[in-house]
């Protein structure tokens, strides 16, 4: 067993290197390389970050990619990605990747669930195939996808619930990590346990409690900006920072807008990921430092400025805002490219300026001026 840790110790670090206020500059480092925190993964569904390459991502600065762990093992199988050498030898990205579990996709996305102490039955939503998950299944299925990081089975409530519901939900997420780390045997991969509980605080930090008495290494916050109120969110942060162990890393899953990251930073978060960026970019939508801007609203048909003037990214000094506009109305899937291209950018950019402003202690001034700036321009955060 002691052997067994020191063995994972070799591979894995979690350094906390500069403090300003409750933001934290830290390192993580894994097999597959380290990565600068506060993070943002983009999220890799289905083993991609979709409609960009693996040189794309290079090139834009990520540094640890998402995938998942349910779309991964109904299509094409996690047998078949661990005869091909596992995430890493199957995509060909040789970064840092984190899987989640499976059971927030089962709970949003999978038909006919039953949910019972074993695990969620339910039927594929590809073919109807049907498929039990359990705590030890997650964990075999995300032994055979091999990503660096891995996360415990938890049940996601709901929002809203009532109380009960999510007390009932957050017993068996505690129950179902014990499952987990018994079932975990990769000693090249870490298994961060999840903290639920909704927008109940009492909920929340007896998660939070019993999490850290089997000692993770580190923590998912999940269940949030699932639909509740931004400050419903932002309260369970707060409260989860003076409980959670501060040498180890925090993962806010799921989340979300640029002005949620610095949030969730300003409270002493290391790891982000969501689908917006990428998911936006699909839809037309792009992050610039002065807000949103919807490619497809007529205003930029003749603009030939880029998508954002102080931004360096290879669409912004290659694309003007009409070409770009042009391509999405057409429905050529290059624009999905350019604008996924630009979006992450403004993701890791934002988040790399960020770690700055902590390294230099200066990091709330920061979130003043652009929480300020923001709503000068009347965009909603
Ligand atoms: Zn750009």
């Amino acid at each position: 067993m002691q052997e067994a840790d020191a063995a994972a110790d070799a591979w894995f670090a979690f350094v906390v290197e500069a403090r300003s206020g409750r933001a934290r500059a830290g390192r993580l480092t894994t097999p597959h390389g380290s990565v600068e925190t506060p993070a943002f993964m983009p999220v890799g569904t289905a083993g991609v970050v979709k409609a960009v390459t693996r040189r794309d991502l290079a090139d834009v600065g990520a540094q640890i990619i998402l995938a998942n762990t349910y779309h991964l093992m109904l299509r094409p199988g996690d047998d078949l990605v661990a005869e091909l050498g596992g995430l890493h030898g199957f995509s060909g990205w040789p970064g840092p990747f984190l899987t989640d579990s499976g059971g927030y996709q089962v709970f949003s996305l999978a038909k006919l669930r039953t949910l019972t102490e074993e695990g969620v039955g339910f039927r594929s939503h590809l073919d109807g195939t049907r498929y039990l998950l359990t705590p030890e299944r997650s964990m075999a299925v995300q032994a055979n996808l091999g990503a660096d990081i891995a996360m415990a089975f938890d049940e996601c409530p709901p929002w809203p619930a009532p109380h009960e519901a999510v007390d009932a939900a957050t017993a068996r997420t505690t129950r179902w990590a014990h499952r987990s780390l018994a079932a975990h045997a990769r000693k090249d991969q870490w298994l961060f346990g999840i903290v639920q509980g909704g927008v109940h605080l009492d909920l929340r930090e007896r998660s939070a409690r019993e999490l850290i008495e089997l000692r993770f290494p580190g923590h998912g916050i999940g269940g949030l900006s699932v639909g509740e109120p931004k400050p419903d969110m932002l309260r369970v942060l707060d409260h989860l920072d003076t409980i959670l162990p501060e040498e180890k890393p925090r993962y806010l899953m799921g989340v979300g807008t640029p002005q949620d990251l610095l949030e969730g930073v300003a409270r002493g978060i290391d790891m982000f990921d969501c689908v917006l960026p990428t998911r936006n970019a699909r839809n037309g939508q792009l992050f610039t430092r002065s807000g949103k801007l919807s490619i497809r609203n007529a205003r930029y048909r003749s603009d030939p400025l880029p998508p954002d003037p102080e931004c360096a990214c290879f669409t912004c000094r290659t694309t003007s805002r009409a070409y770009l506009r042009h391509l999405h109305q057409s429905g050529e899937i290059t624009a999905a490219t350019l604008m996924t291209i630009h979006n992450l950018t403004h993701y890791l950019d934002s988040l790399r300026h960020i770690r700055e402003t902590i390294v230099l202690g200066r990091f709330e001034e920061y979130r003043a001026a652009v929480t300020q700036r923001l709503a000068a321009e009347g965009q909603q955060p």
